[in-house]
């Protein structure tokens, strides 16, 4: 059994060393190491995994959605959110899954105590990210997620994917996300403003004042690990935490398939981010 994360670029990537840490808090001998692959060789890897002993491997970066038509099945969840973060080999069979919404819905839970089921959401962005988070938060039972995006077409793409009708496009200007915030209990930024190296930032913070006491704010970033959004909500005395976590419960969930077992998730959680918080 070996397993890998492939990705261009790949080498940066925290999956070997929170993997590891899992592995090793589970006495398993199993390897884990990055490969890149670059955009067009997925066939070629395919190959070269099978006959390498590849059981399984996390996708990132641009093979999320491209190998989507080379998969023998499509878990429901992945279909749904059109990409995988998660590739499994059972029975000779790639199987793929995507556990980002998954592992963001508990992140959501562990870090903040939040449940998503009866309420509202304002979402910042309507990227790949923001797809599974925004389903994820439909599925766990949120009565409204407001998905606000600059580009407004993007969010009425990414709402009309969802058949249960409790996604809402909205613009990303201050009047727009005043609006929402006002309803929201819970502000999630899955765009990319405030990641580093990425220009530019909110033009306002104003919107986080609109929100109702006990409001939380969760940011997909982690790297800074303190982006202005948060910064600007602590401010305010609202609870905020970062993407880390939602990293970590994701490859929780990756772990589980890889192993095609139920795995004691806070323990794996556990270790996981103990090893990230050492990098
Ligand atoms: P993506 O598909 O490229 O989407 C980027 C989003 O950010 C889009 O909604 C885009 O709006 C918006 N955006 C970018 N620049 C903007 C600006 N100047 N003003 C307003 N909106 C802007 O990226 P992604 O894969 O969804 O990733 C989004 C973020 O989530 C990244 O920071 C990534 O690192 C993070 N992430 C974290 C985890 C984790 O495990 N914690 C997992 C996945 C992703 P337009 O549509 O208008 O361009």
């Amino acid at each position: 059994m070996r397993l890998q994360v492939i990705g261009d670029p790949v080498l940066h990537s925290k999956s070997p060393a929170l993997h590891a840490a899992m592995l090793s808090a589970l006495g398993l001998d199993i390897p884990y190491d990055a490969r890149t692959v670059r955009r067009g060789e997925l066939p070629e890897y395919l190959r070269w995994a099978r006959e390498h002993g590849v059981t399984g491997f996390n996708a990132t970066m641009p093979h999320k959605e491209d190998v989507l038509p080379l998969l023998d099945e499509i878990d429901p969840a992945a279909k749904a959110v059109g990409s995988v973060n998660t590739v499994c080999l059972r029975r000779g069979r790639w199987v793929g899954f995507s556990t980002d919404g998954a592992g963001a819905a508990a992140a959501l839970k562990h870090e903040l105590s939040v449940d998503p089921a009866g309420l509202t959401v304002t979402l910042l962005g309507a990227g790949g990210a923001a797809k599974a988070v925004a389903l994820a938060l439909a599925d766990a039972g949120a009565e409204r997620v407001y998905v606000c995006n600059r580009t407004l077409s993007r969010a009425e793409g990414l709402c009309a994917l969802d058949p249960s009708g409790r996604l809402t496009p909205a613009g990303f200007d201050g009047d727009a996300l005043r609006r929402c915030a006002q309803a929201s209990r819970l502000v999630v930024n899955c765009t990319s403003l405030g990641m580093a190296g990425c220009p530019g930032q909110f033009e306002t913070f104003d919107f986080l004042d609109a929100l109702p006491d006990g409001a939380a704010v969760y940011d997909l970033i982690y790297h800074p690990a303190e982006t202005e959004l948060l910064a600007q909500a602590r401010r305010r005395g609202l609870p905020a935490c970062n993407g880390l976590s939602m990293l970590v419960w994701q490859g929780v969930l990756a772990l589980e398939h890889f192993l095609d077992r139920p795995l004691d998730r806070p323990a794996m959680a556990a270790a996981a981010a103990a090893a990230l918080n050492q990098m």
